[in-house]
């Protein structure tokens, strides 16, 4: 039955009787499972029975999450994982082998550039990174041994926007898999499968998730592509927890609601910011001065709530700054209910695909409090700043 996403999220996947009528899904914290008989055991062995084994290879309380977030994804099979770097580690060796080559955009997230660039050198798997926002960046970066083409858009640094459908078409025609991390757009607001993209993957630490208080990570893809996935996680061993995928069923269910309420703070923030005289740039492409938001409308139904922004002075101006913040409090990650706020400069350093973050970049997750609060608290710390 084709239906809403709002509907979806809350319904897709749940049978209530099959867990004694729960509405909330139980956690299963098992690590194992009954056969009834020696019998059963054989049957399995051959391969004629469908049942939970070991945690490892499947759990109801995990398997629920996985087909949830596959639906979300539209996509044909979802697996989740123990972080964001456990997906998107696992989805990337699933498709290369020694030899092999990846075009990675710059920009991305800080592990997954090291992991890309200095670890997969080990295994002789080499990589180039281009900019991307011209796509003949990367059809001139095809090599003979090009095997796969890693993805981020809007990417969570410079939230630059890359056209995902004029890239999943140069990936196609020259036999390259694709794989985007979806992180910040959130399958609410995107669905790159849709453009023919081949694996998608997510930090669930950040909105998934959405309170602050879980690290995982998913991904998604065709019924193909997952045995491979599948086939990793099982020898790398980076499952999730049955509660901690609870945790991720449970952040999903306000899903829609949390990302329309960060959505309109976050506009209203970054509207604000925008007209400031303090501030030089504001990075958010759901600002219609934005260079990127007629291809953003074009792709994605809406905006989240994290962006960056460039002040108008020195080292002292951004310390008074973040420091007199009394409603953004300084942390990493993104994505939770509060607002959060860290400087840029310390997220690039020592890159070699040639991207460096300005000094003066803020990066901030706009939360769910009231929006006149958050504004309020910006003015007067950029007030205090510039005194
Ligand atoms: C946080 C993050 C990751 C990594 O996720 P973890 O759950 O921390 O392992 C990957 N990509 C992006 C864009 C992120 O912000």
């Amino acid at each position: 039955m084709h239906r809403k996403i709002r509907t979806n999220i809350e319904h897709y996947g749940e049978d209530y009787q099959r867990f004694l009528g729960a509405i909330a899904p139980p956690i299963f914290e098992a690590s194992n499972f009954a056969f009834s008989s020696y019998e059963e055991v054989e049957e399995y062995q051959k391969g004629e029975m469908d049942k939970f084994v070991y945690t490892r290879g499947g759990n109801p309380t995990i398997n629920l999450l996985e087909e949830k977030i596959a639906m979300l994804e539209k996509g044909e099979a979802g697996k989740a994982f123990s972080s964001g770097m456990g997906a998107i580690s696992s989805s990337i060796l699933s498709l290369v082998k020694s030899g092999d080559h990846i075009i990675c955009l710059r920009g991305v997230y800080g592990p997954t550039y090291d992991f890309i660039y200095n670890y997969l050198k080990r295994f002789n798997i080499s990589s180039t990174f281009v900019d991307g926002r011209n796509v003949e960046d990367i059809r001139s970066a095809i090599q003979s041994n090009t095997k796969l083409i890693y993805l981020e858009s809007p990417n969570s640094f410079l939230f630059e926007v890359f056209d995902l459908k004029a890239i999943a078409k140069i990936a196609r025609e020259n036999n390259i898999y694709t794989i985007i991390d979806n992180t910040w757009a959130t399958p609410y607001f995107q669905n790159p499968i849709e453009f023919g993209i081949d694996i998608v993957v997510h930090s669930a630490s950040k909105y998934l998730g959405g309170h602050s208080d879980v690290v995982a990570g998913v991904a998604v893809t065709s019924r193909e592509l997952i045995k491979g996935i599948n086939k990793n996680i099982h020898l790398l061993g980076g499952v999730i927890g049955p509660f901690e995928a609870w945790l991720i069923l449970r952040g999903l269910r306000s899903l829609p609601a949390r990302m329309e309420l960060h959505q309109s703070n976050a506009i209203k923030v970054a509207e604000f910011l925008n007209k400031h005289p303090r501030v030089i740039k504001v990075n958010y492409p759901g600002l219609e001065t934005n260079p990127y938001y007629q291809l953003a409308v074009s792709q994605m139904r809406g905006f989240s709530g994290l962006m960056s922004f460039e002040i108008d002075g020195g080292e002292k101006e951004l310390r008074r700054f973040i420091n007199s913040l009394k409603l953004f409090t300084i942390a990493v990650s993104w994505g939770g209910y509060e607002s959060l706020v860290f400087p840029g400069k310390y997220a690039f350093k020592d890159r070699a695909d040639g991207v460096s973050l300005s000094s003066q970049l803020i990066r901030i997750s706009v939360g769910l409090e009231d929006a006149d609060d958050l504004i309020a608290d910006l003015d007067n710390a950029l007030k205090i700043a510039f005194n």
